[in-house]
């Protein structure tokens, strides 16, 4: 979108904000004549958002009211949002472009959450637009059981998995367990979509070649719905006629060069029934300015959420960096990671009882980034219970960062202390 084009977007879109009760005050006099203007104006924090859940963001202009979510916060007031069928229309049709080219010919098994969140139902509306047929199979729900998703896999002819990427891992682990072959028991399965949470290189190549089949990667948030998708080339591009985003060092000012890594802020450039202005989303991203074989000239990586991150002796450890160790690992699939007095530990659940880590290889990393570091292969099971295989792979969130007193704990019952 050129600069003149956005400038009208934006005045649009503040004007329209303006008339809600949140940001009636924040926003100045407009019109906004320029970009440095936009920059005047404060962020909207996720506690903003809590603070003013659940109707002080909507504009006493919004459309009528079509769908109500939540961002399931760990603590207090969750976030509200709200989208009309425009709103919804819109984010579909941008989904539709995505390079996995859902089409009539498609089943689309939706493994994510249904309740109160989103990409369930983006997904949902999305595939159905395409003239796809879908199989909702939440995340959530007792209804289907992991054992159920292998069976609905394979009795309908699935051909797109649509679920978080620890998911295509857990259900590739179950059917395993039921003496199926990922790769070639499910001839059907032509792709899989992920979203909610980020999918490094790593873990791209890892599930490709579990299942034998490529991954296409959908980055979005309730606060904004989906705001960049992979392109055929498995890029992911933003939908910048939907939103005017900033990439903002840490002094939250001034814009990071190509190909660094920065703070994702979103503004919205159309009327959604929950604008959102310079929302600080709180995650990491790392920009890279190239064309693309799809003709887009930028494209995004996603690292994660700014406060999961580890950080020893001034080195950062997203989950890119530490998928990066661990795809040299022999096993690779589950993992947690943990600091405890100022050491990088790393747990990886065994493939198979051989696997071992050449103490070379840790060597070699304690020297890389200047830290104490150790991984420790622990047997299957330690961090992702199987016993119960109707509530493996049910636990709401993957366990990939742990806490210091998770940390000591999960030290002790292994007996390193
Ligand atoms: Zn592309």
């Amino acid at each position: 979108m050129d600069t003149h084009k956005k400038m009208a977007a934006l005045n649009e879109v503040l004007a329209y904000a303006k008339t809600s009760n949140y940001y009636s005050n924040r926003i100045p006099q407009l019109p906004i004549k320029s970009l440095a203007d936009l920059a005047h104006i404060p962020f909207t924090t996720k506690n903003d958002l809590r603070s003013q859940s659940p109707y002080g963001l909507l504009p006493s202009q919004a459309e009528s009211l079509s769908q109500y979510h939540e961002s399931s916060g760990t603590t207090g007031q969750p976030v509200s949002v709200w989208y009309s069928d425009k709103d919804l229309d819109e984010i579909t049709s941008r989904i539709a472009t995505c390079g996995v080219n859902f089409n009539q010919e498609d089943i689309v098994l939706i493994r994510f959450p249904y309740a109160l969140s989103t990409i369930s139902h983006f997904m949902h509306r999305t595939v159905q637009k395409q003239r796809g047929c879908v199989v909702p199979a939440d995340s959530r729900t007792t209804v289907t059981p992991m054992p159920k998703v292998i069976n609905l896999l394979r009795n309908l002819n699935v051909t797109v998995l649509a679920c978080i990427s620890l998911q295509a891992i857990m259900l590739a682990e179950v059917a395993e367990m039921q003496g199926l072959n990922p790769k070639t028991d499910f001839p059907f399965l032509r792709a899989i979509c992920t979203a909610g949470e980020p999918l490094t290189p790593y873990r791209r190549s890892l599930i490709e070649g579990i299942w034998g089949v490529p991954v296409f990667d959908n980055y979005g948030m309730t606060e904004i719905g989906t705001a960049m998708i992979d392109c055929p080339s498995q890029q992911m591009h933003l939908f910048d006629d939907c939103f005017h985003i900033e990439v903002l060092q840490d002094d939250f000012q001034t814009e990071v060069n190509d190909g660094e890594c920065g703070n994702l802020v979103v503004t919205t450039l159309r009327k959604r029934a929950t604008p959102m202005i310079r929302y600080a989303t709180g995650d990491i991203v790392q920009v890279k300015h190239s064309k693309c074989l799809c003709g887009a000239s930028c494209s995004f990586v996603i690292r994660g959420r700014k406060d999961d991150m580890i950080t020893i002796n001034s080195v950062q450890f997203d989950l890119y960096e530490v998928e990066k160790i661990i795809s040299k690992l022999p096993a690779r699939r589950f993992w947690s990671v943990g600091n405890w007095k100022n050491h990088l530990y790393l747990f990886v659940e065994q493939e198979s009882e051989h696997d071992m880590v050449p103490k070379e290889y840790i060597d070699s990393l304690k020297t890389a980034y200047g830290i104490d570091l150790s991984i420790f292969l622990l047997e299957k099971g330690t961090l992702y219970d199987r016993k119960d295989p109707l509530s493996f792979g049910m636990e709401a969130k993957p366990r990939y960062y742990l806490t210091e007193k998770e940390t000591q704990s999960l030290l002790t019952q292994i007996k390193i202390f």
